[in-house]
């Protein structure tokens, strides 16, 4: 198929074996410096100059961006290069062999989403490039599972990277223009401690955090009943609080306590102002009652992908893959990459349900198909100048 790259399965096995952890916990961070140059090997000689950036506060991450042809309003195949951290225990296969068994390769990342760059490096070979009208992008992020870090420095840089994008996540090629949104926030709820024999000598921040866990409830409620979207496999924006501390013993009334608290929103919703009716509608619950609230950043939040007004994309992929464009509860770079004036379209090889798992795998088959899928939007979006 080409003469200098690797047939696909052994490339998607290559950077697999590769590994690039993302982590906010630095004890399983690790830099993706290694499959970003592996990516850098296979694309020059097929003709694109490789730009290899270190994220800006992010030692050890490099944003790839590999273009060919004339222009700025081309296509962009765009996939991030960093994984999850794994748990090795509960693997039944080596997470970094790719080892291929009934037509599924398996290994960490192999459908989130490092097959995706192999098959876009594959599309890219079967196209003469130096004849291409407007320019081809493929572009790999770095640290998209620990914040979307890479995503967010090109997004800061503001150099335009083409006029439409596909990002291949894993979405089983079916194309997707909506998404949800994700915020996180830690809510603390202080009072005072006392001794259990007479409640009312304290004042106990369990209460409070009730108080505050049924603010949160009627909140989301209200906004479920104002943004239905009804179209999302959980349909409207949804709350879970994840995590509960506070107090020590049980004779002691509890002078603080935490809640940390993960929204979904859905298109319509911002987060700067989803967070700040969440903040207010949790302090007017608590008003008078002597507890001392305060609020925690633990993810300032991704908002959700809606189409904008663009749809040769969104079209194109529909008529490439046979199917219309769907909606997805997961996050993407999608909604950053608008920021760069693009269309932006998710779709890739392989399941999102088998991400972020033991045993993570992609089918083969599927990987070849993107690669056809590719071919077909990299003819139809950059052969002619615009
Ligand atoms: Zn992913």
């Amino acid at each position: 198929m080409s003469k200098t790259l690797p047939n696909l399965q052994d490339m998607m096995r290559r950077l697999v074996a590769t590994p690039s952890v993302s982590s906010l916990q630095a004890a399983h961070d690790q830099s993706n410096r290694a499959v970003s140059e592996l990516l850098a090997d296979w694309l020059e000689p097929l003709g694109f100059e490789v730009g290899l950036m270190p994220v800006p506060g992010l030692e050890g991450k490099y944003n790839l961006v590999a273009r060919s042809g004339p222009g700025e309003d081309g296509l962009v195949l765009s996939g991030h290069t960093d994984t999850v951290p794994y748990d090795a225990a509960r693997w039944t296969r080596d997470p970094f062999a790719g080892e291929v068994h009934n037509g599924r390769l398996y290994g960490l990342g192999s459908a989130d989403m490092k097959s995706f760059l192999a098959c876009a490096a594959h599309a890219a070979a079967r196209i003469n490039l130096e004849k291409l009208g407007r320019p081809l992008v493929i572009v790999g992020t770095a640290d998209e599972e620990s914040g979307m870090g890479g995503a967010k420095a090109l997004v800061a840089e503001g150099e335009p990277l083409g006029a439409r994008a596909v990002i291949g996540e894993p979405t089983r090629l079916r194309p997707v223009n909506r998404h949800k949104g994700v915020l996180l926030e830690r809510i603390r709820i202080e009072g005072r401690s006392g001794h259990a024999s007479d409640p009312a000598a304290g004042l106990n921040a369990i209460d409070g955090a009730m108080a505050a866990i049924g603010a949160l409830h009627a909140f989301i409620d209200g906004r479920a009943e104002e943004f239905p979207a009804a179209h999302f496999p959980v349909p409207g924006p949804t709350l879970n609080i994840g995590a509960i501390r506070g107090g020590d013993n049980p004779n002691r009334i509890c002078a603080s306590c935490e809640l940390d608290v993960d929204l979904r929103l859905v298109p319509g919703m911002r987060c700067d102002s989803l967070r700040r009716d969440l903040r207010a509608a949790v302090a007017r619950a608590l008003e008078g009652s002597g507890f001392e609230l305060s609020f925690t950043v633990l993810f300032d939040g991704l908002d959700p992908l809606a189409p904008g007004a663009e749809k040769a994309l969104a079209q194109a992929c529909e008529h490439a893959s046979g199917h219309s464009c769907g909606a997805v509860n997961f996050g993407t770079e999608g909604p950053l990459f608008q920021q760069l004036d693009m269309e932006v379209v998710i779709c890739g090889p392989g399941d999102i349900a088998v991400a972020h798992q033991p045993d993570e795998s992609i089918s083969v088959a599927e990987a070849y198909r993107a690669v056809d899928v590719l071919e077909q939007l990299v003819r139809q979006f950059c052969s002619q100048a615009a």
